[in-house]
């Protein structure tokens, strides 16, 4: 046995480092849920400058002021009321890292989410020796309502985590059900994850940016930037100062800051018409594979599509072997054997993947 055995923290067992699908060269990929299309030459060119412009000498501006004030003015919301990180998954974990403190008479914090759903949610809990707890949607896929106010009630969970749209299933909750949860909870944190809110007809800033329970999460990951890691909570000011304390003070890289400020700026028209195109071809996407025969498409308020096929799993492989990546879920069992997750592609891509999928099943 090694040393550092009787060191690691216990639930690092049950956890895997995650190594994405290996994606052969050449091939498309429909699994990551980014934007289909690269900047174009002129945004490039403006990318270029202001990189060039700098200072890569110096260590990254700790409060990133000018993205804090951009995002300030974006969502609405004091500066103070922002945290940053290297994507939204890291905003995930600093949240998650403040409010570990477990309630009393329980020996861990518990995190509380749907399932399906994202799964950082659950990992990251996972690293921190927190318990995750996930409460299953109904058969539409949509909120439990009984179901979440039995897991509040019986677990009292520090950070409730609701994606709306939800990855994977791609529809954005109900309101009605939102508002349900939020209420039911009042002594947890209600974290609204929004990653693919510039996707959906709605977005929740302007219902749920005084609340004093409920935080939003946004990423620039999805609409174009997802190499930049750049994410963010809006949160209570007096809690936002709270879990800024955890970040690590040069977490967002002078380029990531550079490039998610001219994202929100200079190049905004262009990341708000790339979010248009990717919702028209997600509609033409999803009429294309409801005339395939086998499949069944869920409608969709985000960047990818929701689907059953008869064989989840060898249609996944089918698929790859054509060199069409796309995101199975057969490994989780049960209702999600025969699911798959799709991003909405460029038209061309898609049309190879539609093509693809009819020689396949
Ligand atoms: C992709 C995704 C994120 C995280 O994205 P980052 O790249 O870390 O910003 C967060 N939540 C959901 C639901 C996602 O699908």
């Amino acid at each position: 046995m090694s040393f550092y055995e009787a060191l690691l923290r216990p639930s690092l067992s049950s956890l895997r480092a995650y190594v994405p699908h290996p994606v052969p060269e050449g091939a498309l990929r429909f699994d990551a849920n980014e934007s289909p299309w690269a900047l174009s030459d002129d945004a490039r060119r403006a990318v270029a400058e202001a990189v060039a412009a700098a200072p890569l000498h110096r260590y990254p501006d700790v409060r990133a002021t000018r993205l804090r004030e951009c995002v300030a003015a974006r969502e609405g919301c004091h500066p103070d009321c922002l945290v940053f990180g290297a994507g939204s998954d890291e905003v995930i974990a600093l949240i998650e890292s403040a409010l570990s403190r477990p309630r009393e008479g329980a020996d861990a914090a518990v995190i509380v989410s749907p399932t399906p759903g994202f799964v950082m949610y659950a990992v990251t809990a996972a690293t921190l020796s927190l318990r995750h707890v996930g409460v299953a949607l109904d058969a539409d896929w949509q909120l439990d309502r009984a179901a979440m106010q039995r897991a509040v009630d019986a677990h009292r969970p520090s950070v409730i985590f609701l994606a709306s749209p939800n990855n994977p299933t791609g529809a954005a909750f109900r309101d009605e059900d939102l508002d349900a949860v939020i209420v039911g909870a009042p002594e947890s944190l209600v974290i609204l994850d929004e990653a693919y809110g510039d996707f959906a007809a709605k977005n929740y800033r302007a219902r749920f940016s005084e609340t004093g329970h409920v935080g939003r999460l946004q990423t620039l990951s999805k609409v174009g930037f997802a190499a930049a890691r750049c994410g963010w909570a809006v949160l209570p000011r007096g809690l936002a100062s709270e879990v800024d304390k955890v970040r690590q003070p040069y977490n967002l890289s002078t380029l990531s800051q550079t490039v998610a400020t001219l994202a929100l700026t200079t190049l905004g028209a262009e990341v708000d018409a790339a979010i248009v195109r990717v919702q028209n071809e997600r509609e033409r996407l999803y009429k294309a594979l409801q005339n395939i025969d086998g499949l069944r498409v869920d409608r969709s308020d985000a960047n990818f599509l929701f689907v059953e096929a008869p064989a989840g799993e060898q249609l996944f492989t089918r698929l790859a072997a054509r060199g069409l990546i796309v995101r199975s879920f057969h490994a989780q069992g049960g209702r999600m054997t025969h699911r798959l997750r799709i991003t909405v592609g460029t038209p061309e891509e898609n049309a190879r993947l539609v093509e693809g999928l009819c020689a396949s099943l």
